[in-house]
C-alpha cells in the first residue's frame, strides 16, 4: 500500500496534476463526487472523506432525500478512493472511483462498487471469470438542457459527425488521454444522440471506466457550449438513451459462450447462465432500468428489449446473443439491451452477474431462442418460449424486487432498501405527471 500511495502521488504530480475528483454513484444513478489538494491523495486513499449515510438515497430531483431508518440525518461513513484505479484526466485533474467505508474501516453492504465486487467473489467460488463492457448512449443538448437544431442530422449520419466534429474530436483525443478505452462512438438514431462503446474489462474496472467517459464526455460537452444528456428518455417523443451492457464467463475450460455442444456453440454452463439472466430479469429491472423516466423508454419497437427472451442478434430482445466469429475478436458474449442510463452501473452489473451466478449454479434451463421480433409473435409462440413483455410500471418493478430472493442474494439487503426508498420517492413525489413532464423534469439528472 505505501508503495502504491508513493508511486501514485509521485505519478500525479510529475503529471501536473492538482486537484483529485473522487467519485461515487448510488442506487439513484446519480454521481457524487468529493475534491482534495494532490497532496492529500493519501489522506483520501487511507482514512476517507467523511459522508452522511444519506448519500445513499439522494433522489433525482437534486434535492430530495428518500430517508429511511438505516439512512437518516445520524451516523457517518467515509469514501476512499482506490488509488489502483486513478486516471489522468487533463487540464491538472485527476479522477478516481471511491469505495464506501463505515468509520471502522469496514465496507459498506450499500456500496455499489463493493455489490459488485461480492459478486465476482462469489463468480469466483464456481470457477467464473466475467468480462463486461459497456455502451453508452447520450443525446447532446444545450447548456439549459434545451434542444438544440438538428436540420442536417440523419440516423447514423455523417452530418452529425461533421455538426459536431470539434466535440466528437474531443472526446476521442480526450478518452486516449485518461485511458479510457472508446471502441467507437457514432451517431445513433435519435437526434443529436451519440452512442460510445467501451472495450471490455473486469466487472469493476468497466463500471469504473463508463463513469470515467461520463466524466470525458460531460468535460467535452462543456467545452463545446453543450451538455450530454444521459436520461433515457430525453424527450417524450423521441427514441430513448440505453446503457446496453455485454458481458462473457470463462472457466478453466475456457469461455463459456463459445466452443460447446449448445445452440451456436453455447457450453452447458453458457446455457444457464443465459437462463438465469433470462428468467430473472423482470426481478431486477428495478435496478437495470428502474428510473420514472425508465418506463417511457422500455416499449417494444425501440431497440431497448422490452421483452425478456434471448435471440442471436436480436435487437428486440432484452437478452441479445452475440456469436463468436472472425469478425468478433472478443469472443461470443451477451448483451443485456434494457439496461439504461439512469441504473448505477455497479449494481447494474451485479444484477445481471447474480442471476448468471444464479443460473449456473441452479443449473437453469436455456429458453428456446427467439429468431424474430417477439412482438410479431403469438401469445402461444411468446408462451413457448417462455417470453414476457416487461413492465413500464414503475410501481410494478418495485413490488418485483423487493419480493425477488435471487435480487436479495445478488444484492445484499442494503442495496435493496436504497433502491426502493430512491425510487419509490420518485413514483410518490412525480406519479402523477405526464410522459412530457417526466422527460423535462430529469432530463438533466444523470448529467455530469
Ligand atoms: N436507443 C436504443 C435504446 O434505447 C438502442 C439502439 C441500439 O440498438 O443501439 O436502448
Ligand atoms: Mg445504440
Amino acid at each position: 500500500m505505501a508503495t502504491i500511495r508513493t508511486d501514485v502521488l509521485g505519478h500525479l504530480q510529475s503529471a501536473g496534476v492538482e486537484m483529485l475528483v473522487g467519485t461515487v454513484v448510488n442506487p439513484a444513478g446519480l454521481t457524487h463526487a468529493k475534491v482534495v489538494d494532490v497532496a492529500r491523495v493519501p489522506a483520501f486513499a487511507e482514512s476517507g472523506l467523511g459522508v452522511s449515510p444519506v448519500w445513499h438515497v439522494f433522489t433525482i430531483d437534486r434535492s430530495g432525500i428518500a430517508y429511511t431508518d438505516r439512512f437518516g440525518a445520524v451516523g457517518d461513513q467515509r469514501i476512499r478512493v482506490d488509488l489502483e484505479a486513478v486516471r489522468v484526466i487533463g487540464d491538472h485533474v485527476a479522477w478516481a472511483p471511491a469505495d464506501f467505508v463505515e468509520q471502522s474501516g469496514e465496507p459498506v453492504q450499500a456500496c455499489a462498487r463493493g455489490t459488485l465486487r461480492r459478486v465476482t467473489d462469489r463468480l469466483a467460488a464456481a470457477g467464473l471469470t466475467a468480462m463486461v463492457g459497456h455502451e453508452l448512449e447520450f443525446s447532446l443538448v444545450g447548456p439549459d438542457g434545451e434542444a438544440i437544431g438538428s436540420t442536417m442530422w440523419a440516423q447514423y449520419g455523417l452530418a452529425g459527425v461533421l455538426e459536431f466534429e470539434d466535440f466528437v474530436r474531443d472526446v476521442v483525443a480526450s478518452a486516449r488521454r485518461a485511458g479510457v478505452e472508446l471502441a467507437q462512438i457514432h451517431p445513433e438514431y435519435g437526434a443529436n444522440q451519440f452512442e460510445v462503446s467501451l472495450a471490455p474489462l473486469a466487472p469493476v474496472a468497466a463500471a469504473d471506466q463508463l463513469v470515467a467517459a461520463r466524466m470525458v464526455i460531460g468535460r467535452a460537452a462543456r467545452r463545446h457550449g453543450l451538455r450530454a444528456c444521459f436520461s433515457p428518455k430525453p424527450f417524450h417523443d423521441g427514441v430513448g438513451n440505453g446503457a446496453h451492457q455485454h458481458f462473457s464467463l470463462t472457466d478453466a475450460d475456457g469461455p463459456l459462450l463459445s466452443g460447446g455442444d449448445g445452440p451456436h456453440g453455447l457450453t452447458a454452463r453458457g446455457g444457464a447462465a443465459i437462463g438465469g439472466v433470462v428468467a430473472g430479469l423482470p426481478d431486477v429491472q428495478a435496478v437495470l432500468c428502474g428510473s420514472i423516466v425508465s418506463g417511457l423508454r422500455v416499449l417494444p419497437g425501440f431497440w431497448a428489449g422490452a421483452h425478456a427472451c434471448w435471440g442471436t442478434e436480436n435487437r428486440e430482445a432484452a437478452v441479445r446473443f452475440i456469436e463468436a466469429g472472425p469478425t468478433n475478436p472478443l469472443g461470443a458474449n451477451v448483451e443485456v439491451k434494457i439496461v439504461d442510463p439512469s441504473a448505477n452501473p455497479y449494481l447494474a452489473t451485479a444484477a445481471i452477474l447474480g442471476l448468471a451466478a444464479d443460473g449456473v449454479e441452479r443449473g437453469a434451463t436455456l429458453p428456446p431462442e427467439t429468431t424474430v421480433d417477439p412482438a410479431s409473435q403469438s401469445d402461444a409462440e411468446r408462451d413457448a418460449a417462455g417470453t414476457v413483455l416487461l413492465t413500464g410500471d414503475q410501481t410494478a418493478m418495485l413490488d418485483a424486487l423487493e419480493a425477488s430472493t435471487v435480487a436479495r442474494s445478488a444484492l445484499g439487503d442494503e442495496v435493496i432498501e436504497a433502491t426502493l426508498a430512491v425510487r419509490r420517492y420518485e413514483a410518490s413525489t412525480y406519479g402523477d405527471r405526464s410522459p412530457a413532464e417526466l422527460a423535462q423534469l430529469f432530463r438533466m439528472a444523470w448529467s455530469v
